[in-house]
């Protein structure tokens, strides 16, 4: 295979983005990727940065799966056991206590998730 802009001379790489096989005049290397010029090299180093951020995104959710996503689902199940308590207690006019009191208990636990959560964030 040959260099696309130098017909004689063997091609050493392939450019990441437009995919033309450059020699070694041509090639530009950015460490991640091999291009054939600026424009390409502009291209390549979006789409790494790009890769570099959701793979910092998956990564945050795999490490400390109680994170922003815990807290959400604990203040929901909060807000549904005390709306739930508040209904019960308006149709029977008697205060539902079991439901209060399991409202209260995750409304306990969203609060010591999300500090935690904070800590380890700031650990980080
Ligand atoms: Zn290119
Ligand atoms: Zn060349």
């Amino acid at each position: 295979m040959e260099c696309f802009t130098h017909q004689s001379v063997q091609a050493v790489a392939i450019c990441k983005t437009c995919g033309r096989a450059v020699c070694h005049h041509c090639a530009i290397d950015l460490h991640f990727a091999v291009v054939c010029c600026d424009t390409c090299a502009q291209e390549a180093s979006e789409v790494n940065s790009m890769t570099q951020k959701s793979k910092k995104l998956v990564g945050i959710g795999a490490n400390s799966p109680t994170m922003p996503g815990g807290v959400v689902v604990y203040t929901l199940f909060t807000l549904f056991f005390l709306g739930w308590g508040a209904v019960a207690t308006y149709r029977t006019h008697q205060p539902d206590y079991p439901s209060f009191g399991i409202g209260t208990l995750f409304m306990v636990v969203t609060i010591f998730t999300y500090f935690r959560a904070k800590k380890t964030g700031l650990k980080c």
